[in-house]
């Protein structure tokens, strides 16, 4: 595996190939749900980059940014066992070298609901870096997780509005044993905390079940699930289609249930796809 931080360096190389590429972007602290990722992408293609790079852009004032976990010689490892060829680890002087003047911007509505409410500058953020870095790697398929899935679909909107030619791959949500999803911000958990936690999962179980029995309405569903998340300050849950319009009923293979709650000042997210 090559560690390459140099923008021109890494461009040189893919061009200087007419060979596959997997992409897969990341924030670093690799977990599991990161490895499986790359790990697809190995399958995929004949050469893997993964990007390590904390972007600023879409951390809002009051977020974690400072504090953000980061493991750069454990991630090296980490990616080289799943089968990386390049790691890019660009510097944030190199990515925002002249102020970016022009930006890109999440779309009007469905960029500022949902993750986009509660963070309005997020997905502008998550844009603006995704179009720098498939123009630096200009890869053959991207990685993204479904368990940040607003940002999937509007990531999917990106590459059809551009038109990059770059196929976006779903890909599932690895969770722990109990069921609590992978994330990096699972490391500010404490045993009190993160018994807190996995009753996000396990609220999407209640739903899950109570969709089996037939119960497809959204407020239903959401009262459900409420009932094990007294102690939790809850953000949202929202029943969407996958366009990401509001849903009453659940439709089932076209909807999704997203929840995003507060412990310790920090913010975890979760789904379900239906
Ligand atoms: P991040 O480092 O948090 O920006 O995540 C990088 C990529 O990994 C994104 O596409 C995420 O959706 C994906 N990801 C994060 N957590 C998981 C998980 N538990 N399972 C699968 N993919 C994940």
């Amino acid at each position: 595996m090559q560690i390459i931080r140099n923008i021109d360096l890494i461009k040189e190389k893919i061009k200087q190939t007419s060979r596959t590429v997997g992409f897969v972007p990341t924030m670093g602290a690799l977990h599991l749900g990161h490895i499986s990722l790359i790990q697809k992408a190995r399958e995929q293609n004949d050469i893997v980059v993964v990007s390590i790079f904390v972007n600023p852009m879409q951390f809002g004032e009051n977020e974690d940014l400072s504090t953000y976990p980061k493991k750069e010689k454990a991630d090296i490892e980490a990616s080289k066992r799943a089968g990386c060829d390049i790691l890019f680890l660009p510097s944030k002087e190199d990515i925002y070298n002249n102020n970016d003047d022009i930006k890109i911007k999440s779309p009007n509505t469905r960029g500022h609901i949902l993750e986009g409410f509660s963070r309005p500058t997020h997905f502008d953020g998550v844009m603006h870096i995704l179009t720098k870095f498939f123009n630096i790697i200009n890869p053959t398929k991207a990685y993204f997780g479904k368990k940040d899935a607003q940002q999937l679909i509007l990531v999917k909107q990106l590459v059809q509005d551009l038109f990059f030619d770059i196929d976006i791959v779903e890909c599932e949500t690895i969770r722990e044993k109990d069921g609590l999803a992978l994330s990096s911000r699972n490391v500010y958990l404490n045993e009190k905390t993160r018994k807190k936690a996995l009753n996000i999962s396990k609220s999407l179980s209640i739903a899950y079940t109570k969709i089996q029995q037939g119960h497809l309405k959204r407020d239903y569903l959401i009262n459900a699930m409420k009932s094990i998340l007294e102690d939790i300050e809850i953000d949202y849950i929202e029943t969407i289609d996958r366009n990401m319009k509001q849903i009453d009923s659940i439709e089932i293979r076209n909807s999704i249930i997203l929840i995003a709650v507060i412990i310790d000042n920090k913010r975890y997210i979760d789904n379900l796809w239906v």
